[in-house]
């Protein structure tokens, strides 16, 4: 099936407030042109210099979304163009990323990464210390970043059940954070796998890779 294909499929099972990231790690340029030229003009990358490389060589018109664990050294190499910073989970990133904003005179939008998988492994803040960060005094002094809503990644399992707790989980998180912030959006959960399933659940951004571009080869 044709990367137009996968997306004009994807686009007509989503609802309208459900915004699509295509995930694009890993796959050549070309097949990126193919899911522009198709109309799509959101992508997410893992990779800080992945993004900057092929950002420097795609259409202007492009948002870029960091999805993956943000080393802080990395962030300047971004600063200047990426759209939404998805995996942001501690203060000191936050403020790196405000500094480096700074130059630019930019004001980068950014999601707090909660930790909803029972795993060790992922990345991401307890819904308490998100919520303990939001109303610091340390971030409302940063002028240069926004924070617009939070993302999780479930546990990567079959089991559907557990999955469905975490992305409850999320939701019920960024709803309490939202009696704090008023201005926050974004809930972005859901994969390939199990993207409707996030959207049942609230999601309000899905990032899927695979069902676009095909399997991915490391
Ligand atoms: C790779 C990746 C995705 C997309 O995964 P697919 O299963 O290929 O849709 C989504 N979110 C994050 C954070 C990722 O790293």
């Amino acid at each position: 099936m044709s990367i137009k294909h996968n997306l004009d499929n994807i686009q007509s099972k989503i609802p309208d407030h459900v915004t699509l990231v295509a995930v694009s790690k890993t796959k050549p340029i070309s097949d990126l042109m193919e899911a522009y030229s198709a109309g799509q003009r959101i992508f997410g990358e893992n990779k800080i210099q992945e993004m900057a490389e092929k950002h420097e060589q795609m259409p202007k018109d492009i948002q870029w979304h960091m999805i993956g664990h943000v080393q802080r050294n990395k962030v300047k190499y971004m600063a200047e163009f990426v759209s939404l910073i998805h995996g942001v989970d501690s203060l000191k990133l936050l403020k790196e990323i405000n500094k480096q904003a700074e130059k630019y005179n930019r004001i980068i939008d950014c999601l707090l990464q909660i930790k909803i998988a029972e795993e060790d492994s992922k990345f991401g803040m307890s819904a308490k210390n998100a919520q303990e960060l939001l109303i610091s005094e340390d971030v409302s002094v940063l002028k240069n970043v926004k924070i617009t809503g939070v993302m999780g990644m479930a546990t990567f399992t079959d089991n559907v059940n557990q999955i469905e707790q975490e992305f409850k989980r999320l939701k019920t998180t960024f709803e309490t954070l939202k009696t704090t912030d008023d201005s926050l959006r974004i809930i972005s959960m859901g994969m390939s796998g199990d993207y409707q399933l996030a959207i049942d659940c609230g999601s309000t951004m899905i990032r899927v890779g695979s069902s676009i571009f095909g399997a991915r080869n490391y």
